[in-house]
């Protein structure tokens, strides 16, 4: 098999402009962005439009790699137009903090990828750099009102809004600045975070337009006075300005399959300290213009999938109408026990073993109201004795597991779980609900998910973090949801307890408050919001060749 950069290589992409056209986006709605890439003007699409089927690809518990969420929402698209059926896919853009470190790009792999590639997985349309930058703006213009003699009295011990960039930059992480002398301004302890960990992209995500934008921009908190009250964006007056950097960024991006299909890739948030989809504009615009929508939420379905129904759909009116669980025989036998370096040996034993974290994700989507279809991302080394194991065990839950080959064959790989999937998704989920309600206290958001879907056997919120949790209450923000920030390797905080654990405790050590993007933060585990690179970063292996062409992105 090539290499995902060959296969896209190889590729016969069309002009963007007859992309659209099958889309379904009209010439003056189309702003291209060079041959292959383009924005969409939402204001010149026409009203109306139709009532598309939402579906969300998630996955059990991944291996540090990632199981195939990305490329299996890809074959999954391309397998729903080759049954004939108008499908349109909402992808999140990638970043190149793990583009140039272990888990390489985010446009799918092998014949089930996003196109071009190369430019999605670099600066492509420049949405991370207008996020990086009304980010920073507004770094900047803190430190230039305490310069000019911080009039809103901002405890400089307290001011939380830090600086980002796209970049795996250890170095960053905690930073003493101003330094050099009075004309620079007051030393005080700062950091960097990765662009995507930037309220500002959680932000770009959830708005649904750009009144919506700025109010929420206005509505974040960069610090605290003394006396602990809050000072927000909108009180150093950079809400207008940043909102200007955004007003293209907010645009969904529309891009093509390798089977010139058309796909929305918008927005991109972390999926831990946020809620990791794409953007709410991008989904909701794709809904009006297909019969299906097939969209991915980051990690397993423990984080990503409740994120996706208790935050973005919460926050947007959505529901998803069926759901795709991904499962792979190489997680299971991790969870079954088996070390990163043996997966390639048969072990059906270690599957067996390792299916107990499926059944735990299926009964946790069950919990939403809606019975999953399992997805088998078939890879090379698969055995048929090992897939069997996986599809016995979801017969126990009247749930469908598909062998799905889009990898190496592309969405003819994938036609049986386009037609089982279509069929649900028809159905719709009548019985779809969320995990707790809006007004439900905070720590016992928190306790609800922590015992419901991570299955722990106690909480612990020390308290201090119940006061913080409280006082928010009191300052109005009490139904905002829950965002947990958690390992995503384990149900517990622990990455290495795999398979099904239960009865652990689960410590929220730290809260945060993104008042702007209307969630609150609770941190369980070590959350690392500026990652580092790894010993050798696969930008080691990035190069042009003698014919200018980029090779060592996948
Ligand atoms: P996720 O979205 O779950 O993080 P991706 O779809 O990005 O995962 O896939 C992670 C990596 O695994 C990619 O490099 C992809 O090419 C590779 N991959 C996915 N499915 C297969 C498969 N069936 N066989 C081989 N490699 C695969
Ligand atoms: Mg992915």
């Amino acid at each position: 098999m090539p290499t995902d950069i060959e296969i896209a290589r190889q590729a016969t992409l069309k002009p963007i402009t007859a992309v659209a056209a099958q889309a379904g986006v009209p010439d003056e709605a189309l702003i291209p962005y060079g041959k292959y890439k383009a924005k969409i003007d939402r204001d010149a699409l026409p009203e109306g439009g139709k009532q598309g089927k939402l579906i969300l690809v998630t996955a059990i518990n991944p291996t540090p790699a990632g199981e195939g969420k990305t490329t299996t929402s890809v074959g999954l698209h391309d397998a729903l137009n080759l049954i004939g059926k108008k499908s349109l896919l909402c992808l999140r853009e990638p970043s190149l903090g793990p583009c140039f470190g272990v888990k390489g790009g985010g446009a799918g792999g092998g014949k089930s990828q996003v196109m071009p590639m190369d430019e999605i997985n670099l600066h492509f349309t420049g949405d991370f750099h207008a996020i990086t930058s009304a980010h920073n703006l507004l770094s900047a213009m803190i430190d230039n009102h305490i310069y000019w003699g911080n009039a809103l009295e901002l405890d400089l011990r307290r001011v939380v809004w830090r600086r980002v960039l796209d970049m795996n930059d250890r170095a960053l992480r905690q930073i003493v600045g101003p330094l050099g002398g009075v004309s620079n301004g007051f030393p005080r302890e700062t950091g960097f975070d990765i662009t995507v960990a930037s309220e500002i992209m959680a932000i770009l995500c959830l708005a649904t337009d750009l009144e919506d934008l700025q109010k929420r921009l206005g509505d974040i908190i960069i610090g605290y006075r003394r006396d602990k009250t809050p000072v927000f964006c909108r009180d150093v007056k950079a809400d207008s300005a940043m909102t200007v950097l955004l007003k293209d960024a907010i645009q969904p991006n529309l891009v093509q399959t390798l089977e010139n299909n058309p796909a929305f890739l918008h927005g991109g948030p972390f999926a831990n300290i946020a809620h990791g989809c794409n953007s709410v504009i991008a989904t909701t615009t794709a809904l009006k213009m297909a019969d299906y929508v097939v969209t991915e939420a980051g990690f397993g379905a423990d984080l990503g999938a409740e994120k996706f129904m208790d935050i973005k759909c919460r926050a947007a009116g959505l529901k998803p109408d069926a759901i795709v669980l991904v499962a792979t025989v190489r997680a299971l036998k991790m969870n079954g026990g088996i070390a990163k370096k043996d997966l390639g040996e048969p072990n059906v034993d270690a599957v067996r073993k390792g299916a107990v974290n499926l059944e735990r994700h299926i009964e946790n989507l069950n919990k939403f109201g809606i019975n999953p279809t399992v997805a088998i991302n078939h890879f090379f080394l698969d055995t048929d004795e090992e897939i069997a194991v996986i599809q016995e065990m979801a017969k126990k839950y009247g749930t469908d597991a598909v062998i799905c080959k889009h990898w190496a064959d592309g969405g003819a790989g994938a036609e049986e779980l386009a037609r089982i999937v279509a069929e649900k998704a028809d159905k719709g989920a009548p019985g779809f609900k969320q995990l707790y309600p809006s007004e439900m206290p905070l720590a016992q958001k928190i306790e609800t998910i922590a015992t419901e879907i991570y299955r722990a056997g106690s909480v612990s919120i020390s308290p201090a973090v119940r006061n913080q949790l409280k006082q928010w209450e009191e300052m109005g923000y009490g139904h905002f949801p829950v965002c947990m920030a958690k390992t995503q390797y384990s149900f517990s905080t622990d990455p290495t307890q795999l398979g099904a654990p239960d009865g652990h405790e689960i410590a929220i050590r730290e809260v945060r408050l993104s008042a702007g993007a209307g969630f609150v933060v609770a941190i369980a585990g070590d959350i690392m919001t500026m990652p580092g690179l790894p010993k050798v970063p696969s930008a080691e292996g990035i190069y042009l060749d003698e014919n200018g062409q980029i090779e060592g992105l996948f």
